[in-house]
């Protein structure tokens, strides 16, 4: 009998190879062109914003140099600036806690359970002595030219505040309520820390915030030049948590000229050289793989077909992601060295040798095993790790569900074209936000000012100025955002 010819057993690996390269092939090819649904929202509403009234109130606000305000000004100026100029003649309702918070409100939402939260902050960092002449108008000047309102606080925070009253303004002119009721809280320390403004406000007077039914703060920009010919509206949803450490040797000291191998310096010295080799690991977070399916459908043909297969291309884009150090940061935890002190004369070892890092560990990380981490790859103990400062976590809010759908919602009727992609991302900033979310409350981060790289490089830095056209955009946004979220 003749035995029918099967293929010899390489043969069949190779047809079977082959379908399967086939239809991998096919799965890539499907997934690379399958788009993502913009999300839909109500019609765009037609407001009119007061531009020379925002941009003259803003200057007014940055005249004052509230980069130490608390316990200076009995009074701090802003509060009546922003009372007389907006509370009273929009009719809302104003109370100031403890001194410096403002709260502000305007309860004509067509829901009156809970109301959303605007946060916003009157502080600002300080500008440095020797950076004031770098300036092309002084920072407290508040100075009006060219488009632009100049000076230290127009993005951060004080234009969002204008942009946010703004809104309500705009609303009320064009006869339209907000969705829900609304409150602006401007606090005076986000800068510090938000303990005696946000977090204070929250202990003490809980009762007349209420339970807000979301929070939107600052903490990422509208980005012009992310994704080409798009805008990248990046809602920050979660941020991550703020730790310092200190590594601390403590040796003998002794003479210059007889160097031993355990002088505090050359321990702490070696310890750094093998912390800065340490990479964490990644973590992608939920928002980070929504955010990138949303980056996909606006990438160019190959990094759109590795975005969009990351179940076959996840190493390719995982190291894509870690070559830029701000995409780096939204998908692992991260440390970075920041103070070094050692020694005061050039010609003594000194006996104590100390590091400050700074540790930002994303939602869902673990501090106790970043430290076990940090001290394997340190591998000495000679060199005592602690814990001088933790901002505690917070947890993200989310990203399915009726909150989140009606701020996508908003969002999309405020940009209705398809020039900008709406997506969530994890903020490596910390925020007054976080005191909210950690009690549960939805907490989002989006200033509506349309940045590129060389406008935010200008945030607590030398020249920071706004334009007056973000200025109306921004509050053309949130006029959105009160009406339809
Ligand atoms: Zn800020």
């Amino acid at each position: 009998m003749k035995r029918r010819r099967r293929g010899t057993p390489l043969r069949r690996i190779g047809i079977g190879l082959a379908v399967l390269v086939a239809t991998l092939s096919l799965v890539v090819a499907v997934r690379t062109f399958l788009g993502e649904d913009r999300p839909h929202g109500p019609a765009a509403i037609e407001v009119r914003i007061d531009r020379d009234r925002a941009s003259e109130v803003l200057s007014e606000y940055v005249r004052w140099d509230s980069s130490g305000a608390i316990g200076r000004d009995p009074r701090p100026p802003h509060l009546d600036l922003l009372v007389e100029r907006y509370a009273e003649p929009l009719g809302l309702e104003h109370r100031v806690l403890d001194g410096t918070i403002l709260l502000l409100s305007w309860p004509a939402g067509e829901v009156h359970d809970h109301p959303l939260l605007l946060l916003s902050h009157s502080d600002v960092v300080p500008v440095a002595d020797d950076e004031r002449e770098s300036w092309t108008h002084p920072p407290f000047d508040g100075v009006v030219a060219d488009g632009y309102v100049w000076g230290r606080g127009t993005i951060d925070d004080k234009g969002a505040t204008i942009a946010q009253l703004e809104a309500i303004a705009a609303l009320q002119a064009a006869g339209l309520r907000p969705h829900r009721d609304v409150l602006l809280l401007i606090s005076p320390d986000e800068e510090r820390g938000g303990r005696q403004g946000v977090a204070r406000a929250l202990e003490r007077h809980g009762d007349q915030i209420g339970e807000p039914w979301a929070v939107l703060d600052e903490g990422s920009f509208a980005a012009s030049d992310f994704i080409p010919n798009r805008t990248l509206v990046p809602v920050a949803v979660g941020e991550k948590r703020y730790v310092t450490i200190s590594l601390t040797v403590v040796g003998e000291a002794g003479h210059s000229s007889m160097p031993r191998d355990n002088a505090a310096p050359r321990v702490l010295s070696i310890a750094l050289g093998r912390l800065g080799e340490l990479e964490h690991p990644v973590h992608m977070l939920e928002p980070t793989d929504v955010f990138l399916d949303r980056l996909a459908d606006h990438a160019p043909a190959l990094s759109r077909m590795a975005l969009k297969n990351r179940w076959l291309f996840g190493p390719m884009v995982r190291s894509m992601l870690a070559d830029r150090p701000a995409s780096n940061a939204m998908i692992r935890d991260t440390h970075s060295l920041t103070i070094l002190s050692a020694g005061i004369s050039d010609n003594v070892v000194p006996a104590r040798a100390r590091a400050t890092v700074n540790l930002r560990l994303l939602p869902g990380s673990r501090l106790d095993e970043v430290l076990e981490r940090i001290r394997g790859a340190i591998d000495d103990p000679r060199v005592t790790v602690e814990v001088v400062q933790d901002e505690g976590a917070s947890p993200i809010a989310p990203i399915e569900g009726e909150v989140w759908t009606r701020l996508e919602a908003a969002l999309a009727s405020a940009y209705p074209g398809e020039d900008q992609v709406i997506a969530p991302i994890i903020t490596p900033g910390t925020t007054d936000a976080r005191y909210f979310a950690r009690r549960g409350i939805p907490s989002y981060r989006y200033l509506p000012f349309e940045l590129d790289a060389n406008e935010r490089g200008r945030v607590h830095g030398v020249d920071e100025r706004v334009s007056i056209q973000n200025l109306e955009e921004a509050a053309r946004v949130y006029a959105h955002l009160l009406r339809y979220w």
